[in-house]
């Protein structure tokens, strides 16, 4: 781009004034800044790289507590090699806070908000690890939403979707961060992980948990709606005879399609 003059390039790119909440034209050649459509703690000058100026770049730079996000243009004003820059701005805290954000939405489930199938395959490696390391048990619960297609056949895919979310709230009331983690594993599936809980303390929860869903009363709209779950418990001691990840899918599930045999709304171990 050739402007003749300063004020010409300045009205040029003044209409870029709602894309860049701030503009910058430098003098490559005396590294000045001629141009600020903002107020900001403007960069040392030696800290703009005036190398690469005769091609468009792009570039994210510190300045002070923010974060520069810049696009780069060479433009020529009066036969002299300008540099205009088009900057986002970005506050440096903010920018590491969206980090953890997006490190937390990766592992958890959108419409529940509980832990995903990513967060299972990750952490549930973790727990048995630790399992096989000391003496401690780890329990598992395995649940799984009784006649739910019915639900969304008969209310609709939305009604369903407020039945998920109110039954991972059930859970979560009942199983506090300390004791361990809910997740959602997928479709009306979810599965709870309780290290260091033996065998009768998980058999006890898991009772408390299908008798919390089926006392609740549960509402789409005006309608009032029952619903059940059925449970599968499986706990993993040092010495029981399992050892992978898989082999606690695999029975866990059994466990799991006995209880829907046996009726619904039933816990086996
Ligand atoms: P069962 O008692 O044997 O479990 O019967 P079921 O009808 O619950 O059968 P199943 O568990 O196989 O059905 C799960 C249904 O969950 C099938 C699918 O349409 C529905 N589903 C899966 N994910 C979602 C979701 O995110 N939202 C809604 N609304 N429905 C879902
Ligand atoms: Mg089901």
């Amino acid at each position: 781009m050739k402007f003749d003059n300063l004020t010409q390039a300045v009205a040029s790119v003044g209409m870029l004034q709602k894309y860049y909440p701030v503009i910058r034209i430098w003098d490559a050649s005396h590294k000045q800044m001629l141009y600020e459509s903002e107020k900001t703690d403007n960069p040392k000058k030696t800290s703009i790289s005036f190398e690469g100026f005769l091609e468009a770049a792009f570039a994210i730079r510190e300045n002070g507590s923010m974060l520069e996000i810049v696009t780069s243009v060479p433009i020529t004003i009066n036969g002299q090699t300008c540099l205009l820059e088009l900057i986002h701005l970005g506050d440096r805290r903010t920018g590491s806070a969206s980090l953890e954000h997006m490190q937390r939405l990766a592992i958890t489930d959108s419409l529940t908000d509980l832990y995903n199938r990513r967060y299972i395959d990750e952490q549930l490696p973790i727990d048995l690890e630790r399992t096989f390391r000391n003496s401690d048990p780890v329990s598992f619960i395995y649940t799984d939403i009784d006649y739910f297609k019915k639900i969304n056949d008969q209310y609709g895919h939305i009604a369903g979707d407020h039945i998920l979310k109110e039954i991972a709230c059930v859970f979560l009331r009942h199983i506090r961060r300390k004791d361990g983690w809910v997740a959602r594993y997928g479709g009306d599936e979810f599965l709870i992980c309780l290290p260091e809980v033996s065998r009768n303390t998980a058999v006890q929860i898991a009772n408390r948990l299908r008798h919390a869903v089926e006392s609740k009363t549960f509402y789409i709209n005006d309608i009032q709606l029952k619903v059940t779950c059925s449970f599968g418990v499986q706990t993993v001691y040092k010495t029981s005879g399992i050892h992978s990840v898989n082999q606690v899918v695999e029975t866990m599930d059994k466990k799991l399609y006995q209880a829907k045999k046996k009726g619904r709304n039933k816990v086996v171990i």
